[in-house]
C-alpha cells in the first residue's frame, strides 16, 4: 500500500502498479464514471506493467463494490474472477504470439457485441496492439468506431505511435513510466517476502522490469546466468574469444528461456487445473483433458516464438555492462545497474574511451533491432556483433552507419 503523488492509494486491483499513481488515478476515476470512455490506449516501456494496468482497469470497470475508492476492491466475486483471468466479460488477447491474425480479430469484434454475461461491462484487452497487421487493425477499427454501449476497449503498446492514427485518435491515452528501482525492490520485499539486499540488487539488475526482477530474486541460477552474460566483455580479446563469447551468450539465453518458460508453463497448468477443480497431483479427468492439451499446445507454440525475447534480454544485460562503463568514463555519477561489478568496471573504465564504449552500445542496440525486425539467424547476428565488440578493433571507432 503506497500513498502516491496523486493521492491515490495502490490498493485492491491496483496494488502491483508501483510508481504508476498518475495513471492509476486516471483509470480508477474513469472506472467509477457512469459511462466511461469506450476506448483506451495504455502505453509504456516493456516491464512498466501495461498489461497489468489494462487488466486492473478491466477488473475495476466490473467491480461490484462502488463504495470502495479507488474503484476495484480486489475482493468481490467479480474482482476475484478477474484476478484469476477467468472473468467471462473480460477478453484478453495476450499475444506472446508474433501477430494477431485476422480471424482472431473478427472473433474479438464478434465478442465485443455480446452483452456482458456477468458484470457491468464487456472489456476487451489487447496486450500487444502493435503486433497487429494493418489489415487486422482495420477490422478492429470499425468496432472501435461504433462500439456497443456496454463495451470498453483497452489497447496496450510501447508508445502511442505504435497504432494507426485513426485508432489512436479514438482512444484516451494513458502512459506508464518505468518504476524507480527502489519501488520495485520495495514491492519484492513487501509482496514476495524477499530479503531487502536481494531485492535491491535484482531490481537494479532488471532495470526496473518487474517480472525480470522477481525472477532474478527468486532463482539463483537465473542470477548466475545473468552474471555470466554481463561479464562476457571481460573475456573478450582474440577473435576466437569473440566466437566463444557469442556461443556462450546464445547458450545462456537458451537455457534461461527453457528454465523460465518451464516455470511459467507449470504455473499456468496449475492455475488451469485449479480452475477446473482438479486437486494437485490427481489425474486429469478425461472430459477435461482437451482443455489441458490446448494449453500445452499453446505453450509449445509460445516457446518457439519467445526465443527472441530471451536473446533480447541477454543483449540488454550485456548492454548494461557498457552502460555502466560509460557512466564511470563520463563521471556522470548515475547509479550503476551492476553495483556488484563496481570494482571490475572501475578497473576497466580508464582502459578504453567513452567513444569506444558508445560504439559498442550502438553495436548491441543495432543487433537487438535486427533480431526483432528481421529474420536474421540469431547465432550469426550475435557472432558478428561480438567480433565488433573485440577491443582494439580499428574499424570500431571509425565505422559509420
Ligand atoms: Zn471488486
Amino acid at each position: 500500500m503506497t500513498e502516491g503523488l496523486e493521492g491515490v492509494r495502490l490498493t485492491g486491483v491496483w496494488a502491483e502498479l508501483i510508481g504508476q499513481e498518475r495513471a492509476v488515478s486516471v483509470l480508477a476515476r474513469a472506472a467509477a464514471e457512469p459511462t466511461p470512455h469506450h476506448a483506451w490506449l495504455i502505453t509504456g516501456p516493456p516491464g512498466s506493467g501495461r498489461s497489468n494496468a489494462a487488466l486492473a482497469f478491466a477488473a475495476a470497470l466490473n467491480c461490484e463494490r462502488p463504495e470502495v475508492s479507488p474503484r476495484g476492491c480486489g475482493q468481490c466475486r467479480s474482482c476475484e474472477l478477474a484476478a484469476h483471468k477467468s472473468h467471462p466479460d473480460i477478453t484478453r488477447i495476450a499475444t506472446d504470439k508474433s501477430v494477431i491474425t485476422i480471424e482472431e480479430a473478427r472473433e474479438i469484434v464478434r465478442q465485443a457485441h455480446d452483452r456482458p454475461a456477468f458484470g457491468k461491462r464487456r472489456v476487451i484487452v489487447i496486450e500487444d496492439a502493435d503486433r497487429m497487421a494493418e489489415r487486422t487493425t482495420n477490422v478492429l477499427l470499425k468496432a472501435i468506431e461504433e462500439p456497443p454501449p456496454h463495451t470498453v476497449w483497452v489497447l496496450c503498446t510501447p508508445s502511442p505511435g505504435d497504432v494507426l492514427v485513426t485508432i489512436r485518435s479514438r482512444c484516451r491515452l494513458v502512459s506508464l513510466k518505468l518504476p524507480d528501482p527502489a519501488d520495485v525492490a520495495r514491492l519484492l520485499v513487501e509482496r514476495d517476502g524477499f530479503p531487502p539486499a536481494v531485492a535491491r540488487v535484482a531490481a537494479r539488475a532488471a532495470q526496473s522490469h518487474i517480472g525480470v526482477a522477481r525472477r532474478l530474486a527468486s532463482d539463483e541460477s537465473a542470477r548466475q546466468r545473468r552474471h555470466e552474460i554481463v561479464t562476457l566483455p571481460l573475456r573478450l580479446g582474440s577473435v576466437s574469444s569473440g566466437m566463444q563469447a557469442a556461443a556462450q551468450l546464445v547458450e545462456l539465453a537458451d537455457s534461461e528461456a527453457t528454465a523460465s518458460l518451464a516455470h511459467r508453463d507449470a504455473a499456468e497448468r496449475a492455475d488451469l487445473l485449479r480452475q477446473l477443480g482438479v486437486e494437485e497431483g490427481a489425474p486429469v479427468p478425461p472430459q477435461m483433458r482437451s482443455q489441458v492439451k490446448r494449453l500445452e499446445e499453446e505453450q509449445a507454440r509460445r516457446a518457439k516464438r519467445s526465443r527472441n525475447d530471451y536473446y533480447d534480454r541477454a543483449l540488454t544485460d550485456l548492454l548494461s555492462w557498457y552502460r555502466d562503463l560509460l557512466i564511470l568514463q563520463t563521471g556522470s555519477g548515475v547509479d550503476l545497474v551492476n553495483e556488484d561489478l563496481a570494482e571490475d568496471l572501475a578497473r576497466r573504465a580508464p582502459a578504453t574511451r567513452a567513444e569506444t564504449t558508445l560504439a559498442c552500445m550502438d553495436e548491441i542496440n543495432e543487433t537487438r533491432r535486427r533480431l526483432v525486425g528481421t529474420n536474421v539467424a540469431p547465432v550469426q547476428a550475435i557472432e558478428a556483433m561480438m567480433l565488433r565488440l573485440l577491443p582494439d578493433q580499428p574499424s570500431q571507432a571509425s565505422r559509420s552507419r
